[in-house]
């Protein structure tokens, strides 16, 4: 199952006029997952400065660093939700999760110890040989 499938399952991600099935994600903010950081985030990206990419709140709450670099605004698009914004992190850790066992595998292949793989990982070795496993 891809991207695309379940996007297709939340009714989003498909431009049903066009037809075509280019997925057309609002731009996250920056700190659209960072909550503590900066609990008034609206989530959705309206300027970028370089490759950093700012809501509207978080962009009149930005430090003084940078204030000489000038946004670059962002095309509108439709508002990314707090719910939205879960199934995407949910989208990622899923896929993150699911390429670690051959991650594990391929450190493995170039000789990498078990001691080694498991301080990567911040877990006991025997976690770490559980992990190689696909679940
Ligand atoms: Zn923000």
């Amino acid at each position: 199952m891809g991207r695309g499938d379940r996007l297709e399952h939340h009714g989003r991600g498909t431009d049903v006029k066009s037809g075509l099935t280019v997925e057309a994600i609002p731009a996250r903010c920056y700190y659209a997952l960072r909550p503590q950081e900066r609990p008034g985030c609206q989530l959705t990206a309206t300027v970028a400065y370089g490759t950093t990419t700012l809501c509207s709140a978080c962009q009149r709450d930005r430090s003084t660093l940078g204030k000489g670099q000038s946004p670059r605004p962002l095309p509108s698009t439709t508002n990314l939700d707090a719910l939205a914004l879960l199934d995407q992190a949910h989208l990622e850790f899923t896929r993150a999760a699911g390429q670690l066992p051959a991650a594990i595998a391929r450190a493995r292949q170039h000789h990498a110890t078990w001691t080694a793989i498991a301080a990567v990982l911040g877990i006991t070795r025997q976690a770490a040989q559980q992990r190689s496993k696909a679940p």
